[in-house]
Formats: C-alpha cells, sequence, structure tokens
C-alpha cells in the first residue's frame, strides 16, 4: 500500500481539540505523521483538503447486526445463521457508508458476527471494523431468551457456569467484549426491565475472566439495584442506566466506568414514517410494571449525568425497532440536543467509544500511531452538530488508510 498523506485544513482530533493546517500522513493503514503545516515524510501523493474537515471515522459501540431495525425483523424464527451472516453484513455496510468505520455488536446468534468480523478483518468482504461479543449472558428463562430472539443469548446460572460460558467466548472465540444482561429488558415483554437478573456473582465471575485478557465488559441494565449490582461485578459500560442515583455516578466518577445512553433508540420514533411512531414504539414492548416510565426517563438521568461529568459512549442500539442502520449519526445529535456540546459529543463518538472497547490505543483519534480511519467533511461539525446527518457534508470515508470507493471494486 503507498505511502499518502491528506492535507486538511481542519482536523478535529477526537479528544477534544483541533488543529488547523495540518498533514496526515499516511501509510500501510496507520497514521504516521500529523504534522503542522507539512509534510514530514515523503510521499507518493499528497492529497488538498485545506478547504476540508478530517475527524476520526465514528464509533458506534452498541449495535445489534442481526437486526435491520423493522420491528417485524426481531423475529427470528426461521433464518438461519448463514442468512444471518449476510444480513449483518449488508447493516454493517449502511453504518459505514454513513461514516461509522467501527461497530461493537452486542449480541448476535452463534458464530454470526464473530464469522462477519474476521471476514471483514481478511478482506473477504467490506464493511466497517467490527468487534464482537458473540451472545449475550443472561439468566435463564431472562431477556431475549423467549421465542422470537432466542439465540443471541447464552443462559447461565451460577458463577461457574458464567466463568466457563466467558471464557468459551473468549478463547474460542476471541470475543472482543462481554455483554451481560443484569437486568430484564423493554424489549423482552416478559422481563421487567428493572428486575435484576444476573447476580453480582455470576456478573463478576465474567468480568474476571475478560479482564484476564484485557477485554471489556458492557451490562445491560436498567433500576437501582441492576445498577448497584453490575458495578458491584466491576463492569467497563452501564448500558442504557436509566436511572442512575447520585451514588451510581459518584461510583462510575471513581472507577471511570462509561454510560452508553443509547439515545437513538429511545428517539428512534422520531424519524420513522410509522404513522403514530412512539405509540407504536411503546406498544412493542407490552411493559410489565418494572418497565413502565423507563423511557420516560431517559432524558433527565442523560442529563444528571452529563452535568456530573460521566463519560458517554455513543452507541445507538441500531437493530431495535425504528432504529435502522444509516441513521447511526442521530446519538450524537441527540446527544448535543439534550446538553452535550458538539465536541464532547464528537469525542464520546470517536475516541470515548474506542476506550468502551479498550482499544483507544488503536483508534478514536487522529494522532500517529493510530489506525487511518477518517471522514472527510466539506463542513464542519463542531459548528453544527447537524452536519453529521447531512449526506452531502460527508464527502469521503477513509478505512484503514484506504478510501472507501476505491475498496468498493478492488
Ligand atoms: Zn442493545
Amino acid at each position: 500500500m503507498p505511502r499518502h498523506a491528506l492535507r486538511a485544513g481542519t482536523v478535529i482530533v477526537g479528544d477534544g481539540s483541533t488543529l488547523d493546517d495540518c498533514t496526515i500522513g499516511i501509510e500501510d493503514g496507520w497514521i504516521v505523521e500529523v504534522t503542522p503545516g507539512g509534510p514530514d515524510g515523503d510521499y507518493e501523493e499528497v492529497l488538498d483538503l485545506t478547504d476540508r474537515v478530517v475527524m476520526p471515522g465514528l464509533i458506534d459501540a452498541h449495535v445489534h447486526l442481526m437486526y435491520t431495525g423493522e420491528p417485524e425483523d426481531l423475529d427470528l424464527t426461521g433464518l438461519s445463521d448463514e442468512y444471518l451472516t449476510l444480513r449483518c453484513a449488508e447493516m454493517a455496510r449502511r453504518a459505514l457508508a454513513v461514516g461509522v468505520t467501527t461497530v461493537a455488536d452486542v449480541a448476535a446468534k452463534g458464530n454470526t458476527t464473530f464469522a462477519l468480523r474476521n471476514a471483514i478483518r481478511d478482506g473477504v468482504t467490506l464493511g466497517p471494523r467490527v468487534y464482537a461479543c458473540g451472545s449475550m449472558l443472561a439468566v435463564t428463562g431472562g431477556r431475549a431468551t423467549d421465542g422470537k430472539q432466542s439465540g443471541s443469548i447464552i443462559e447461565v446460572d451460577g458463577p461457574v457456569e458464567a466463568r466457563k460460558r466467558t471464557r468459551e467466548l473468549l478463547l474460542y472465540h476471541h470475543a472482543d467484549l462481554i455483554k451481560l444482561a443484569a437486568t430484564g429488558a423493554l424489549s423482552s415483554p416478559h422481563t421487567g426491565a428493572r428486575d435484576p437478573q444476573l447476580t453480582v456473582e455470576e456478573m463478576r465471575a465474567a468480568t474476571e475472566e475478560a479482564h484476564k485478557v484485557g477485554r471489556p465488559v458492557h451490562a445491560h441494565c436498567y433500576g437501582e439495584q441492576g445498577i448497584t449490582n453490575a458495578l458491584d461485578a466491576g463492569v467497563d459500560v452501564i448500558v442504557h442506566g436509566q436511572s442512575l442515583t447520585d451514588e451510581h455516578i459518584e461510583r462510575m466518577l471513581e472507577t471511570g466506568t462509561a454510560l452508553a445512553p443509547t439515545l437513538t433508540v429511545y428517539r428512534a420514533a422520531e424519524h420513522t414514517e410509522a404513522d403514530d411512531p412512539i405509540e407504536q414504539f411503546r406498544d412493542e414492548r407490552n411493559r410489565p410494571s418494572s418497565s413502565a416510565g423507563v423511557l420516560e426517563e431517559t432524558e433527565p438521568n442523560f442529563r444528571r449525568a452529563l452535568d456530573a461529568g460521566v463519560t458517554m459512549v455513543m452507541g445507538t442500539d441500531s437493530g431495535m425497532p425504528y432504529t435502522r442502520y444509516g441513521d447511526n449519526t442521530h446519538d450524537p445529535v441527540y446527544m448535543v440536543d439534550w446538553g452535550m456540546s458538539e465536541s464532547e459529543a464528537i469525542r464520546a463518538a470517536t475516541l470515548d467509544a474506542a476506550a468502551s472497547l479498550n482499544v483507544a490505543d488503536e483508534l478514536g483519534s487522529i494522532e500517529e500511531g493510530k489506525r487511518a480511519d477518517l471522514l472527510v467533511l466539506n463542513e464542519n461539525p463542531l459548528d453544527g452538530i447537524e452536519t453529521l446527518l447531512d449526506p452531502d457534508a460527508l464527502e469521503r470515508i477513509v478505512l484503514n488508510g484506504r478510501f472507501v470507493e476505491d475498496l468498493l471494486w478492488t
């Protein structure tokens, strides 16, 4: 792969800072220099982007590639793993097309997402970088274990089983992260969203195994006890998190535990074509009592965490009802809508999202020694985050140092 460079008018680094007029040198998919003016090195080509903005590719740290976002597609009945793997590939490609160069899948059937991850890595198919947990660990009969979605869950009971199944995911399949269901879920109507499910001991066993090999643990949780349990177990990311208490927030600040508030799935109804999307979205969930009020708590919960300074991570929950691939970039827009600065939202969608996957040494910012996953824009999203929604503003996507349109036909 040739050495080439981009001379950018503005670089959004990803860590909250920006640079004016500098050169990003790229070799073999890696950034080899970020130099004011520049370049320092010799390149076969230096592309003039001095009237453009370059930022890191977006990282969506919470997606479900098996599902399309069409509510009826939550039903996996009769779909083979081979079919689902192809569907995962198409969903991943749709995310890439809007500038998401990395996705983390957080509950899939069998080997589907492991196979896709490996195929993309090996150049067998084109897509964003995939980090895969494989299936999610949940209790027997817990979330997503009923008919329609069954297969994306490994049912475990007791710390010994949790440890064993975690080891299988990590050591046989090289899972990139571990996903735990600390509580029930809105999308599993037979569970109460705020009812605790996996125990502290079960989650701690899984977390210990993941941490031994440097893998992060993301815990789906709602409600006071479930969140407390996940924090007691030492997980790295609280997913959803309605509703954090002051004590939860204090503990998260102390330990650096991040929050993936998944705003897009809760606001998905706002950009569907359904007649009465909000009601339909809610009806899908047919909520028992401990699920009541979760949607209403989303905004105040996010604002409390934001005001306190909790680390936030982009995660759309794409694939869930009305949460479609290609709409991924709504997530940072919603964060700004509810009080974040543009710069903070971009950090949540780049460097902090990379950190939530334990890959901040490789991804998430434009710095020497990192992967060259970049977006070239003709408007600055720091001046108005809606730029990320505008397909005309996103001119080019660089994946592993190469323009995606070049990869399509080679
Ligand atoms: Zn999810």
